[in-house]
C-alpha cells in the first residue's frame, strides 16, 4: 500500500521528468534550444492526442458544433481588421546594464533586474508579438502576412462559409484546435508560456439577447470538462476580469484559473466577444457578415461567446495535477496519477522474466488489436524497475504474465494507484481493461 503521500511538485522536477521519459524535448536541443519551442516525443503525442479527443467530446455537448482547421498564415488585412495589429502588445523594457530584456509588467522587476539586479532601464516600448513574414519571392511583388496569434480570426473570416455550407442555424459553435504563435518577450514556466503553441478554441455564435445565457451554461460546461479530467477542484477557480483586464475585442471575460505551484493563473479564458469581430470583418472586407432573422424579418450581426485554452497549458497542468511521490514498501516512487481517460499509455503487458515473453507478446497483440488501445509491451529490466517506470509514466494497469500463468492461465493486474494486485484469468484481461478505463 501506498503511504505518505507528499505534494511536492515543482516545475524543475516535471521538466526533468518530461525529458527522461520522452514527453517533451527543448526544440532543436543539439543546436542549443530554440527558447519559448518544444517537441514532443511518443508520450507527449499521446496525452496531446487525449486532451484533443476529450476536449472536443466535451464541446459537442453542448449542441451544434461544426469543425474548422484554418491557415496558419492570415494576411496583413485580417489582422488590421481584427485590431491585432494595432493592439496586440505588450510593454517591454531593457536592462541598460546587463541589455535584457523584460515586460515591464512583470512584477519580479520592481526590485531590479533579474538578471544583474542594476536598476536602470529604458523607457517602456510596445513590443507587437506577431510572428511577420513576406509572401512571394521579389520584394515589389511579395506581401505582408502573419502567423496567427489566435486561432479563433480564421473561424471569424469563415463565419459566411460555414453557415453557407454547414446546414447548421444560431446559435451553434465553430470548433478549431491548431497551432497559435506570439512573440512572447520573455517565455517562461516550461510549456505554460511558449512561443508556438497549440489551442482549443469555441466560438460560439448568438443573438445578442441570448449572449448572458451563453456565457454562464459555457461557463459551467467548461468546468465540468475539468471535474470530467478528474483535476483537482479545490485547485480550479473561475475569476471575473476587471474593466483594465479585458483584451480590446472583449466586453466581458472570466478566466479558469488553475493553482500552479507559481500562483493562481489562466487555464483557460471565456470571453464574451460581442459582435466586434464580424463587424470587424464586415467593414474591412466589404462582405456582408450579418444574418437574416426569419421571425424579426430583419438582419443582425451574431454576437460570440468563446472559450479559449492552450493544449500545452492544459497538458502542463494535467503534469502538475496528477504528480505525486509516494512511498511503497520502504521505496520512494513518483507516480503521475491521471485519469485513464489522460493516460498516454492505458496498460503495460509484462513477463516477469525474459522467458515469458512470447506469452506476453502474443497476448498484448491480442489485445491491442481487438480494442485498439494504447498499450506496451514492457520486457527488460527488474519487473520492479518495470512498474515504476509505468507509474511515472501514469500507466493505470500492468499486467504480469508469470511462473504460474502458462498452469492457471492467469496474470497479476496491479493497480497504478494503489499498487495492489491480484490475479485475473487471461481471457477476462480485455473485459477488465475496458471495465476499468470506463469504456
Ligand atoms: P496570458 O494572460 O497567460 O498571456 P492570454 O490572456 O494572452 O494569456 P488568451 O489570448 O486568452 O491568453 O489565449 C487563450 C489560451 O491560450 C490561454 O488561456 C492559454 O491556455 C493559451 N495560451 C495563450 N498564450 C499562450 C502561450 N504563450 N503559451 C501557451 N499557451 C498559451
Amino acid at each position: 500500500m501506498s503511504s505518505a503521500q507528499k505534494n511536492v511538485v515543482t516545475l524543475d522536477k516535471l521538466v526533468s521528468l518530461c525529458k527522461r521519459r520522452g514527453f517533451v524535448y527543448q526544440s532543436a536541443d543539439i543546436y542549443g534550444g530554440l527558447n519559448g519551442v518544444y517537441d514532443f516525443g511518443h508520450l507527449g503525442a499521446l496525452l496531446k492526442k487525449n486532451i484533443r479527443a476529450l476536449w472536443t467530446d466535451s464541446i459537442n455537448q453542448h449542441g451544434s458544433i461544426v469543425m474548422l482547421e484554418g491557415a496558419l498564415l492570415g494576411p496583413e488585412p485580417v489582422w488590421e481588421a481584427s485590431g491585432h495589429v494595432k493592439n496586440f502588445h505588450d510593454p517591454m523594457i531593457d536592462c541598460l546594464t546587463c541589455k535584457k530584456r523584460f515586460r515591464a509588467d512583470d512584477i519580479n522587476i520592481e526590485k531590479g533586474c533579474p538578471s544583474c539586479g542594476n536598476k536602470s532601464w529604458t523607457d517602456v516600448r510596445q513590443f507587437n508579438m506577431m510572428f511577420k513574414t513576406q509572401l512571394g519571392a521579389s520584394s515589389q511583388s511579395s506581401s505582408q502576412a502573419y502567423l496567427r496569434p489566435e486561432t479563433a480570426q480564421s473561424i471569424f473570416i469563415n463565419f459566411k462559409n460555414v453557415l453557407t455550407t454547414s446546414r447548421v442555424k444560431i446559435p451553434f459553435g465553430i470548433a478549431q484546435i491548431g497551432k497559435a504563435f506570439r512573440n512572447e518577450i520573455t517565455p517562461k514556466q516550461f510549456l505554460f508560456r511558449m512561443r508556438e503553441f497549440e489551442q482549443m478554441e469555441v466560438e460560439w455564435f448568438c443573438k445578442g439577447d441570448q449572449t448572458e445565457s451563453a456565457l454562464q451554461s459555457w461557463k459551467k460546461a467548461r468546468m465540468v470538462f475539468y471535474k470530467q479530467l478528474k483535476i483537482n477542484q479545490t485547485k480550479l477557480r473561475l475569476r471575473d476580469h476587471g474593466p483594465n483586464e479585458l483584451a480590446h475585442y472583449s466586453t466581458a471575460c472570466v478566466d479558469v484559473e488553475y493553482e500552479f505551484p507559481f500562483g493562481w493563473k489562466e487555464l483557460e479564458g471565456i470571453a464574451h466577444r460581442g459582435n466586434y469581430d464580424l463587424t470587424q470583418h464586415s467593414k474591412h472586407s466589404g462582405k456582408d457578415l450579418s444574418v437574416f432573422d426569419d421571425a424579426k424579418k430583419e438582419s443582425y450581426v451574431p454576437h460570440v461567446i468563446e472559450c479559449s485554452v492552450g493544449v500545452d497549458r492544459l497538458f502542463l497542468t494535467l503534469l502538475f495535477d496528477a504528480y505525486t511521490e509516494d512511498v511503497v514498501g520502504g521505496e520512494a516512487r513518483t507516480v503521475l496519477k491521471f485519469a485513464p481517460a489522460v493516460a498516454p499509455i492505458k496498460a503495460a503487458f509484462l513477463p516477469l522474466t525474459k522467458k515469458q515473453t512470447e506469452q506476453t507478446k502474443a497476448i498484448f497483440d491480442r489485445i491491442k488489436q481487438s480494442t485498439k488501445l494504447d498499450l506496451q509491451l514492457d520486457v527488460s529490466g527488474s519487473i520492479g524497475k518495470r512498474y515504476r517506470r509505468q507509474d511515472e509514466i501514469g500507466t493505470p494497469l500492468c499486467f504480469t504474465y508469470d511462473f504460474d500463468s502458462d498452469d492457471d492461465k492467469k496474470v497479476t493486474v496491479r493497480d497504478r494507484d494503489t499498487t495492489e494486485q491480484k490475479r485475473i484469468s487471461i481471457d477476462s484481461i480485455e473485459a477488465y481493461l475496458l471495465e476499468q478505463l470506463g469504456k
